[in-house]
């Protein structure tokens, strides 16, 4: 597969769920995410094995309209930090922070009109949910169907709508690894961190 550096990450943006999709177009679409924005797709880039270095190139060039001193003062630390170069007590330091699992970006610091941040199963509405959705290629109408049921009111259902979409998205491949029992039975139970989909969609699609 693609290799995992600064000048991969759009490629590799079509593994991605939902939410860091939506923290990807969001970035490329306005050369800027918010603060939270920032720490959810920092800490999943740092996840799926995007080293310091490159997130820091990463981040410098997709800040397309801020100058060198700009990005230094107002953005590079917070990145070191996630990353745990700088700052932190001293469990934190060499290691940082963990990335968000699904439970904590459903649950904590829901996000403001401006801000990207979040699970869009939970964060958006119906409608707009379908229009991403439809944006990243799901056009199925069972698909979106049942996403739209999962996510409902008396529902509330959002990662089973998340991995309704993994596995509408990855139907070819699964089948095969199932077929051929090549996959262990673990790498199939229901994903609940971003993390995991990234993985999986990596690895099945390569
Ligand atoms: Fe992201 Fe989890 Fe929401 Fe899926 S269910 S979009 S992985 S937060």
């Amino acid at each position: 597969g693609a290799p995992i550096n600064a000048s991969s990450i759009d490629l590799l943006s079509q593994h991605f769920p939902l939410c860091m999709r939506n923290l990807h177009l969001t970035l490329r679409k306005n050369d800027h995410l918010k603060h939270f924005g920032r720490l959810q797709y920092t800490l999943f880039l740092k996840g799926i094995g995007l080293n310091l270095e490159d997130a820091l190139i990463f981040w410098r060039a997709s800040f397309k309209r801020k100058t060198d001193d700009e990005f230094n003062k107002e953005y590079k630390y917070n990145v070191r930090h996630s990353y745990g170069d700088v700052g932190g007590d001293a469990t934190r330091r060499g290691r940082g922070y963990s990335p968000f699992s699904c439970q904590k970006i459903l649950t904590e610091h829901p996000p403001g009109s401006n801000e990207a941040h979040g699970c869009p199963y939970r964060h958006f509405s119906p409608d707009n949910l379908v229009a991403l959705l439809q944006a990243t290629g799901v056009n199925d109408r069972d698909v979106l169907c049942g996403v739209r049921e999962d996510v409902a009111e008396d529902k509330k259902r959002y990662h089973i709508a998340c991995n309704r979409v993994f596995e509408y998205a990855h139907k070819a491949e699964l089948r095969k690894v199932k077929e051929e029992g090549t996959w262990p039975a673990s790498e199939l139970d229901t994903i609940v961190h971003p993390n995991t989909y990234f993985k999986r969609s990596y690895l099945l699609k390569n």
